[in-house]
């Protein structure tokens, strides 16, 4: 497998680091900060998360993933105070949503959520161990900063942040409690707002809390050990959380911290830098309540590449629901003829026997291929309609699918929806149960024999019902075929 690796800017061949333990992956991803709902934005990279989570089971390792909760911060601190609750308070409910939209999205469950409060003594003890050893130092406002000058790989992930740019900046340092303008919080000074919402902690070095940065670099740790196989999170962080923490962890360990590092893509809505402001800053639930099905919303979010632009558009969800429609009804139409009745009997094997089955092997090997090139989704979904579209031709064949052809095309299906996640999820809110099924076919049935009567006002009038109860018919000349539309 290859993973487009950031700090090496390059696809690199991707093989776990356990020398005891070789199919076992650790990865970690930077999660909410939950002082708000997440928005559809961060669900584009909590998604990747979760697709690089089903190719790496696929592939046969052991996966360790945490996903961590930002629950102390800036952000959330301000958030409990403007509502007049403590932090707890505060997080507690949107940690519960981020889950429920995390379910709602079909996620595979991660190995650990762990809250970065959780952590507050080992973030202490972290901290210690960068002060013994030279890497920070107090600064004239009582809190702890890293001190970057004492790094000198600072800058390798992202490129920025050298001596050059702590030289041109260092005027703006002056009355500042900072030595260097690049150097960063380990443990912030308490703030009377982090009183008033219970954020404080003891330390050696006083009461305070924990800084951005460093509640990563100690969750991996604590959870993943000082180096892990991959660190993935949104673009915006390559710098500077991620290069800091970087500086933290391989100063406090003298390991490498990470061994790919993956950035997924900011997602625009509408062409547009999602905001408030404007209007396009959707969330999941909204949009679920606005009746998009979540399994659309899925596909959308995952169809583009994780490097490339992604655009969300009222027009993308409407072909993703159709997408989604259109593997559904090829399952249905599929494992149908396995057991309906008036499907062709397991005997009645055509002499192109194997064909399919040969067929949808190779698409299902051609996906895996594409996913293990850094994930290339693009190309995977051609793969799933080259599989739609052998599996439609058979069924339109004369003489029938054998039993093995069926089998084979719906295992193919199976597998690469284990990664897309579509179908199940889209099968909860879309499929019908066998009552709804038994009474749509008899009145398909009975619109058939209306046409071949030539009464064509119930033939219209049982069209017209069925579309009223979001039945949709198509007349093919293998026959009506129907689905569900909204
Ligand atoms: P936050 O809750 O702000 O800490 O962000 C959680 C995750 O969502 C981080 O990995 C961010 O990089 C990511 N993220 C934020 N905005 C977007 C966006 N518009 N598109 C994709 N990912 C985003
Ligand atoms: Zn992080």
């Amino acid at each position: 497998m290859n993973l487009y690796d950031s700090l090496h800017r390059e696809l690199r061949r991707f093989e776990p680091g356990r020398p005891g333990s070789p199919g076992r992956v650790t990865v970690y991803g930077c999660g909410p900060t939950v002082y708000d709902y997440a928005h559809i934005g961060n669900f584009r990279t909590f998604i990747v998360y979760d697709l690089l989570h089903r190719h790496l089971r696929r592939r046969g390792h052991e996966v360790e993933f945490v996903v961590n909760f930002t629950d102390v911060d800036d952000k959330t601190i301000d958030g409990a105070a403007a509502a007049g609750r403590s932090l707890a308070e505060h997080t507690g409910p949107f940690i519960e949503a981020f889950l429920e939209d995390a379910g709602t999205l079909g996620f595979l469950p991660v190995s650990h959520h762990p809250r970065a409060t959780e952590f507050i003594p080992a973030m202490v003890e972290f901290v210690g161990r960068l002060m013994d050893a030279g890497h920070a130092y107090r600064g004239a406002d009582g809190s702890v900063y890293y001190s970057v000058a004492t790094f000198d790989d600072y800058g390798k992930l992202s490129g920025k942040g050298g001596e050059e740019d702590s030289r041109r900046s260092r005027i703006d340092a002056a009355g500042f409690a900072k030595a260097d303008p690049r150097d960063f919080a380990l443990w912030k000074a308490a703030q009377p707002s982090d009183r008033e919402v219970g954020a404080v902690w003891d330390s050696p070095w006083g009461a305070g809390r924990p800084g951005w940065h460093l509640e990563c670099s100690v969750m991996v740790t604590s959870l993943l050990g000082d180096t892990v196989d991959i660190h993935v999170g949104g673009e915006d962080l390559l710098f500077p959380h991620h290069e800091n923490e970087i500086a933290q962890s391989e100063a406090a360990s003298g390991r490498p911290f990470a061994r790919f590092w993956m950035h997924v893509k900011h997602l625009k809505v509408d062409d547009r830098k999602m905001s408030k402001s404007l209007g396009n800053f959707h969330t999941v639930r909204e949009l679920v309540e606005e009746g998009h099905d979540p399994a659309a919303i899925r596909w959308v979010l995952l169809s583009a590449h994780y490097r490339s632009e992604l655009n969300f558009t009222a027009g993308g969800l409407a072909d993703g629901t159709e997408a989604v429609q259109r593997l559904l009804d090829f399952r249905r139409r599929m494992t149908e003829e396995v057991e309906g009745p008036g499907g062709p009997a397991a005997g009645a094997a055509t002499t192109a026997a194997g064909k399919l089955a040969g067929r949808a092997r190779r698409h299902l090997d051609a996906f895996d291929r594409a996913m293990d090139e850094d994930l290339n989704v693009p190309r995977a979904l051609a793969s799933v309609w080259g599989l739609v579209r052998d599996g439609n031709a058979a069924l339109d064949a004369s003489g029938g699918v054998s039993a093995e052809d069926r089998e084979a095309a719906l295992a193919a299906l199976a597998e690469m929806d284990g990664r897309l996640g579509v179908l199940n999820l889209a099968a909860k809110t879309r499929d019908v149960d066998a009552d709804t099924e038994r009474r749509i076919r008899e009145m398909v049935e009975a619109r058939d024999r209306a046409r071949k009567a030539r009464d064509f006002a119930v033939a219209d009038r049982l069209r017209a019902e069925l579309e009223a109860q979001g039945v949709r018919l198509e007349d093919t000349p293998a026959g009506t075929r129907w689905k569900r539309v909204r």
